[in-house]
């Protein structure tokens, strides 16, 4: 969601004629897109802030992201920073600039995203988020939930693909709980799904929560959709859902999983899926009972990938005064422990690849040899003799497997 809001906000300065400085040490303007999800991101940015202003004092600093709306980060940084603005008070920012350069006002949701490149593209459709997880700051930065309207994120879509993006990834904070008049998540699949192009199509984040039957059949069917679905469990331990304010039970989680099993299985025979989530360790008062609930889940689902997070009190959340009791050590070795079970489930899922052709979007190029993405978000390497291929979709045969990567040979039918 950072990267898709850092490309509208550099979308804007260019469209105010502003041109990007060739290093930071020169800059007369900077732009801190902050994070603070973890500490070590808060850590990070206050240390790069400090040393820009060390090292080029007229640079104006402006600060967005988690951090923005923290009033400890804006007394702690008021010294330095000239502005700081939540994303969803965009126009705070835009007066700004209007007040320190000639320049005009826009709408920060029309605004053109100067995109990192030009064969994927993020499409935020929704910001903000009404669930209130006990540990997590976003609906403190971003506010409430707004979705966008579905014509304007069709719009853009549009204009992405004429533009020859081979990727397409809606972004959202709770994406599956996108509402805009008829619209609602599964509705705007099918109608970026009906949009003509050869392109894929992949969200995040949803929410298991508001993954209804009805999604599960729109996101299993979908011939542009892929097939890898992301879904956030957290914990697989009911005390510590409920603790963290999740809103659903572990029996309940593993139930979508068997209907996403399942969708896939008679939507799709025969097609590799990926299957993904998030999980937090040493969340206050983790037992490591606990931790076993959700090792055991880690073994039912059979993860293709999992992002582990150390729990770390944030400012501001509910949990934010709980006894952080669980030690540093510990969270390592839970976190490496879990990863040991990702690591087999991981290896085993991709041994399915091998000897198969996949489509792969080659994403980057390095000493001769491409590298890309299967619909199933596996890397892979790719030998060839073809070139200019970044940004292109190619067959890929897979002639060799390990834990996190592919390797495999163009292939010409
Ligand atoms: S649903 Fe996601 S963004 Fe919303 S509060 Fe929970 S963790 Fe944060």
């Amino acid at each position: 969601m950072n990267i898709s809001d850092s490309e509208r906000i550099a979308g804007f300065l260019e469209a105010q004629k502003l041109k990007p400085a060739k290093d930071i040490a020169t800059a007369n303007l900077v732009i801190f897109n902050t994070c603070g999800v973890r500490k070590m991101a808060e850590d990070r940015a206050y240390g790069q802030i400090h040393n820009l202003w060390k090292n080029n004092p007229r640079a104006k600093i402006v600060l967005t992201g988690c951090l923005a709306n923290r009033k400890d980060v804006q007394e702690n940084l008021k010294d330095k920073v000239a502005l700081f603005f939540p994303i969803s008070e965009f126009n705070k920012f835009e007066n700004w600039i209007i007040e320190n350069s000639n320049t005009t006002k826009c709408d920060y949701l029309h605004l053109t995203p100067k995109y990192s490149n030009k064969f994927s593209a993020h499409v935020p459709i929704m910001t903000g988020c009404n669930n209130f997880c006990s540990y997590c700051v976003v609906p403190y930065a971003r506010g409430r939930e707004v979705s966008r309207p579905a014509e304007e994120v069709l719009a853009e879509i549009k204009k992405i693909i004429a533009n020859g993006a081979k990727e397409i990834t809606l972004l959202g904070q709770n994406v599956n709980s996108y509402k805009s008049k008829n619209y609602n998540f599964a509705k705007l699949l099918k109608a970026v799904d009906a949009l003509p192009g050869d392109f894929w199509i992949r969200f995040m984040t949803p929410h298991p929560k508001d993954m209804t039957n009805a999604l599960i059949e729109t996101i299993t069917s979908l011939e542009k959709v892929c097939e890898a679905v992301h879904l956030p469990i957290q914990s697989g331990d009911d005390t510590i859902l409920e603790k963290m304010n999740r809103q659903y039970t572990r029996t309940h989680y593993l139930e979508l999983i068997e209907k996403i099993k399942k969708g896939f299985a008679q939507n799709k025979p025969g097609t590799i899926f990926s299957l993904s989530s998030d999980i937090i360790v040493g969340f206050p008062g983790e037992t490591k009972a606990q931790l076993e609930k959700t090792a055991s889940v880690m073994r039912k689902v059979k993860y293709d990938m999992v992002f582990f997070g150390q729990f770390s009190p944030r400012p501001l959340t509910a949990v934010w005064k709980l006894k952080d009791n669980v030690p540093k050590t510990e969270k390592v070795r839970r976190e490496k422990y879990l990863n040991e079970i990702l690591s087999q489930t991981a290896l085993v899922n991709n041994q399915e690849y091998l000897g198969k052709t996949f489509l792969v979007l080659v994403n980057s190029e390095k000493n001769s040899r491409y590298f890309g993405q299967t619909r199933t978000l596996k890397n892979v390497k790719i030998e060839t003799d073809r070139k200019n291929l970044i940004g292109q979709f190619v067959e890929v045969k897979i002639t060799r497997t390990a834990t996190w990567n592919l390797e495999g040979e163009t292939y010409e039918k």
